[in-house]
């Protein structure tokens, strides 16, 4: 055993003279390094300490930092995002970041609410989604959010999705950049705390943005949604018109603009059940918007039933 050969020395002689050759081949392998270190060449190269690796042998500190293997190129540096409107539109299209429609090739299509929660029309709206066991978006208001949090945490219990329609509706286009933040953050704050899920979807009140707010929203991460299909329910001018418009313009991969708040919301809860029914019988499938963009670029497409009789 290693200790027992410690403990058992050889005679006192061989000891001694043991000792002093071990002092000049101290000494001698001393210079021997000194003389090799001012020596061109004698200090190890990388050269030798990958001959020693390739031996299984290598030097306990590396004295050269080794460079890339043949073939690597670094990553690419992530593209600056731009500067105007139209470039900065084509870029987060590419990325599936702002978009006004679904699949085309797909019959799914999403329906959105708008400017609530409203302790009114929001209840009735979501029992009529639970009666037809649709999910739907709702792109709140963050100060509605504030007053009525107990909705937003309902939708987002229920399995639809909460986006951010800003603190106070203002055209984006017309405040500052720092204002823009303050309206998207709250915003989104809000929905957190009320919901437990903080949002990934953003809607521009009235469709109004700028380069700015777009800046804005991209650096914040959030996907901007416009639509394709609003039959202007607002305006209020009738249950048969919300329908009709609504049917006339849907197609696959839609997005209808609807509203839950902001006004007086009647007719667009009266038309909804029909809505449905007819989106139904035409074949559609209703969806979230991230189901929508989840199979955006789905290449096989669902199988159809429509109803053209409708
Ligand atoms: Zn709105």
């Amino acid at each position: 055993m290693f200790t027992q050969e410690l403990e058992s020395p050889p005679g006192q002689q061989c000891q001694q003279a043991g000792t002093k050759h071990s002092t000049l081949a101290i000494i001698l392998s001393l210079i021997f390094i000194l003389f090799a270190s001012l020596t061109p060449g004698g200090i190890p190269t990388r050269t030798s300490w990958k001959a020693h690796g390739s031996q299984g042998r290598s030097p306990a500190t590396p004295w050269v930092t080794p460079s890339p293997p043949p073939g690597f190129t670094p990553s690419p540096t992530p593209k600056p995002f731009p500067t105007t409107l139209q470039e900065q539109i084509a870029y987060l299209q590419a990325q599936d970041h702002f978009l006004s429609q679904g699949n085309p090739h797909l019959p799914e299509i999403a329906l959105t609410f708008d400017d609530g929660p409203n302790p009114f029309y929001t209840p009735q709206i979501l029992a009529i989604l639970e009666h037809y066991k649709i999910k739907a978006t709702f792109f709140c208001v963050g100060w509605q959010v504030e007053n009525y949090p107990d909705l937003v945490r309902q939708e987002q219990k229920a399995g639809h999705v909460v986006g951010n329609h800003t603190w106070s509706h203002p055209y984006l286009s017309r405040l500052s950049g720092p204002e823009i933040v303050s309206e998207l953050t709250r915003t989104s704050d809000a929905i957190q705390r009320a919901s437990g899920v903080r949002p990934t979807f953003f809607r521009p009140p009235f469709g109004d943005f700028s380069s700015a707010a777009l800046t804005r929203v991209y650096h914040l991460g959030l996907i901007t949604v416009l639509w394709n299909d609003s039959p202007a329910d607002w305006l209020r001018q009738g249950v048969d018109v919300i329908l009709n418009r609504t049917l006339s313009r849907a197609g696959d991969g839609a997005i209808i603009l609807l509203h839950d708040g902001g006004g007086d919301r009647s007719q667009t809860v009266a038309a909804l059940p029909f809505i449905i029914e007819g989106l139904h019988q035409r074949g559609f499938q209703l969806v979230t918007l991230q189901q929508l963009i989840t199979d955006i670029h789905g290449k096989h497409p669902l199988p159809r039933h429509r109803q053209l009789t409708v």
